[in-house]
């Protein structure tokens, strides 16, 4: 049995659909690799939140994605996608050691910054730059007005916003090559035996793909599109828990 027709059994087994979902982290401006991204999207139809980082946005984002309205949708990703975790914390640009009203003001600023710059495409949803939060610092994303929050599977769930966690990373960040067949396609097995109702999350970065990266994901949006129990949502403000 292949990758491909492991995937498939366990779709099968779990006896009803199975939704997916897809977050893309890092866009500020029209490059190349993005290009290559939004042309996987329209080629399977699929749906997909790019994590935008609002200091560095620049018009050509905008400009890139007004053909494609109604099914890129944009998150905001951070504020300056700056560090501020002392060692031997892990990068974070929420530590604890922020004062929470900081980060309020920061992410007012964040999602006003989208609101204005992508005005057909931004939501109320929030993703941490490496996928860290502290939870002391929760309170500040209902204050901003966000509605949804997303970070890895195994982060806390945020009280009171909707949470579209994410399950699989194709990216092997020690030498920032493709994770591999074998652990992508474990990890959507193992999430799809244990998410539950919560849709699966599939993680890129368009910028840090090498072209095993690109195959991998032609090959798994083609799956998904081409699967009668399979789905992939947009990510959206009223679903999920
Ligand atoms: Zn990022």
């Amino acid at each position: 049995m292949n990758h491909w027709q492991a995937l498939n059994r366990a779709i099968e087994a779990r006896g009803r659909p199975v939704h997916f979902w897809w977050r893309d982290d890092d866009a500020h401006r029209y490059d190349p690799q993005l290009g290559s991204l939004l042309a996987l999207s329209g080629r399977y139809h699929a749906p997909v939140t790019l994590a935008v980082v609002p200091q560095w946005l620049q018009p050509s984002l905008a400009d890139t994605l007004t053909p494609h309205a109604g099914r890129v949708q944009c998150a905001v990703h951070g504020f300056a996608h700056a560090d501020h975790a002392e060692r031997p914390v892990r990068k974070c640009e929420y530590p604890e050691t922020r004062p929470t009203a900081d980060i309020t003001a920061e992410l007012t600023q964040g999602i006003a910054l989208l609101r204005d710059a992508l005005p057909t495409h931004w939501l109320p949803a929030f993703v941490p730059p490496w996928n860290r939060f502290d939870p002391t610092h929760y309170p500040a994303l209902s204050a901003a007005g966000f509605k949804a929050f997303s970070a890895r599977y195994n982060n806390e769930f945020v009280p009171d916003l909707q949470n579209w966690p994410i399950h699989i990373d194709i990216i092997n960040w020690r030498d920032k090559s493709f994770a591999g067949l074998d652990h992508c396609t474990r990890s959507l097995i193992d999430a799809i035996e244990t998410a539950g109702e919560q849709p699966i999350g599939i993680m890129t970065h368009h910028l840090d793909h090498d072209a095993d990266c690109w195959a991998y994901l032609d090959q798994l949006l083609g799956f998904i599109a081409e699967h009668d129990h399979s789905t992939l949502l947009p990510l959206t403000t009223t679903r999920a828990a």
